[in-house]
């Protein structure tokens, strides 16, 4: 539906000074991530300048014209839109059994019920013979970043990217290898989170289909859009994946992109192939009730683990409800996880990123493909459609506060416009939500404190990517049971982000 209204100097003055004047601390913070990512290039005043000239043009050009379609409810809620039906394990067990008393002493506590703690749950219900698991959560299951995102179950971050992310960090922490030998570590990073990857995707589709989960599970790709500029690195990225024999990371043809997803591009743009999308939410509840029939596995919502002492065979672990004694401890507790463990510092640590709702949205979108455009991302759900930005590091107590900014919501019309033509949108839910994120970008899945308290974090907003097998990885460790390792300490070891000179680095492949 193309439908475009006027948008004279008037108009254009209103909206531009409103947002002005509606700027919070979180748009500056917002920002400067902006301009580190879009003008990485240019220094000082010139990148400062460069991004005024930007937001300028936003303010009084670009966002203003996209407005004249869009309405925002008198009261927008806060409520991701994974959640608006409800949630089926709200207050478990209290709510059906109040008298409940948490139990005294198990042989695995895991904290936090999001994707993570979900997938500890359901393979530790599969794999366990009489040991027993509690799962602590201190608000509802899928409360945090798991029932706020994109829906997008990825491939994980490509070959090139992983790479390169890796080593910068290599440059800082093995100073002591030459440049080529850094380069050939960081190949070696690359292809153990991509093999990783790959094998967790194909896992999850597995047991949606096994045990006939209900979460709207479709696997039709993710675009994401590409400037004329970043082409020939698009073009080496998909070369250097295909090298090294990962082959999800491809590229299409603007007309492909049109046909894929309905998106208007003018140069290639990357495409993740074998990406799918579902709704997380329900991916959680359906992998916690399953955990939920065998009976070594229980789940206590609205019970907030304050901390974690290590005693002689094992740990306390201490909550607001009273303590429980555990022999192993699995934090699934991502961008919380410097919250709960502050002696360990930020090694995973929050970025604020948001989402938007609105019904209507452009018809020529296609329902359950990804789609990222060069500053946000797209998809159609509910007859609406969900936009969504920003990574900006905020402060490790502020985890998953909801902060989302109008600012960037309006900035998104803008952009989903630009990309899909312009159409009626009628905005209703805004949200925030925060992956947990690592110094290397690159996840972290290992011990965290050289004996059993096992860490699954830094996912680094694909928690899809990493989750369902590193939970599965880590129930066998903690059972003693044989298994393939997917994730060798010498590369998902927390060690390598806390004590990196003591870090056993992998051997560097000739
Ligand atoms: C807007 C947005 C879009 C995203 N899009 C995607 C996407 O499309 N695909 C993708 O793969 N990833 C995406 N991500 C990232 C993804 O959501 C996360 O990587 C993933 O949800 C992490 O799952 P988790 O279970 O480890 O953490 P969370 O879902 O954050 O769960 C942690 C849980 O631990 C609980 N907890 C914390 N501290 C304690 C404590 N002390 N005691 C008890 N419980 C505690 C919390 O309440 C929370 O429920 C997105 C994230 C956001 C915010």
């Amino acid at each position: 539906m193309r439908s475009e209204k006027r948008c004279g100097l008037f108009t254009r003055l209103r909206v531009g000074l409103s947002l002005l004047a509606g700027l919070r601390r979180h748009d500056v913070r917002a920002a400067r991530t902006f301009m580190e990512t879009f003008f990485a290039e240019d220094r000082g005043l010139v990148r400062v300048l460069r991004m005024w000239r930007w937001a300028l043009g936003q303010m009084f050009g670009t966002i203003p014209r996209s407005l004249t379609t869009v309405t925002f409810a008198e009261t927008v809620a806060r409520t991701p839109i994974w959640l608006v039906e409800g949630n089926r394990l709200a207050n478990h067990p209290w709510e059906a059994e109040p008298r409940t008393k948490l139990p005294e002493r198990v042989d695995a506590v895991i904290i936090g019920a999001g994707m993570t703690g979900a997938g500890c749950a359901y393979h530790w219900a599969r794999r366990t013979g009489e040991k027993t698991a509690v799962v602590l959560e201190m608000h509802d299951p899928a409360w945090g970043a798991s029932g706020r995102n994109e829906g997008l179950v990825v491939m994980g971050r490509y070959f090139a990217m992983v790479r390169d992310t890796v080593r910068q960090h290599l440059n800082e922490v093995r100073s002591d290898l030459d440049g080529d030998s850094r380069g050939r570590l960081a190949d070696q990073f690359a292809a153990a989170y991509t093999r990783s990857a790959y094998k967790n995707a194909d896992l999850i589709e597995d047991t949606v289909r096994e045990e006939g989960f209900e979460c709207d599970y479709a696997r039709m790709g993710w675009i994401q859009a590409r400037s004329e500029s970043a082409q020939s690195s698009l073009r080496e990225s998909v070369e250097a994946g295909r090298a090294n024999g990962f082959d999800d990371w491809t590229s299409l043809t603007p007309e492909e992109v049109l046909e894929t997803g309905g998106m208007t591009v003018d140069t290639p743009a990357g495409f993740s192939r074998r990406a799918a999308s579902f709704h997380p939410a329900k991916w959680v509840w359906c992998l916690l009730e399953k955990a939920l029939e065998s009976s070594n596995v229980q789940l206590f919502t609205r019970t907030r683990v304050t901390s974690v002492d290590r005693e002689e065979d094992g740990y306390v672990v201490h909550t607001e409800r009273g303590p429980v004694r555990a022999r192993a401890v699995i934090n699934a507790i991502e961008s919380h996880t410097a919250s709960l463990h502050e002696r360990y510092g930020e090694f995973i640590f929050p970025r604020q990123t948001q989402a938007a709702f609105g019904d209507g949205g452009p018809d020529t979108m296609k329902p359950h493909v990804g789609l990222s455009g060069l500053q946000g991302w797209f998809g159609r759900h509910f007859g609406g459609v969900m936009v969504g930005s920003d990574a900006t590091r905020i402060e490790a107590r502020r985890a998953n506060c909801i902060n989302p900014s109008r600012f960037i919501t309006s900035f998104l019309m803008g952009e989903l416009h630009g990309l899909f033509g312009q159409s009626r949108i009628h905005i209703t839910h805004e949200w925030s939500g925060t992956p947990g994120f690592t110094e290397d970008e690159f996840p972290v899945v290992g011990v965290l404190d050289g004996y059993r308290q096992w860490v699954i974090g830094g996912m680094c907003g694909s928690g899809t990517a990493v989750s369902f097998n590193g939970a599965r990885h880590v129930v066998q460790r903690v059972l003693g049971l044989e298994g393939p390792d997917d994730y060798p300490e010498a590369y998902f070891s927390p060690v390598r982000l806390l004590d990196p000179r003591n870090h056993r680095w992998p051997d560097i492949e000739a």
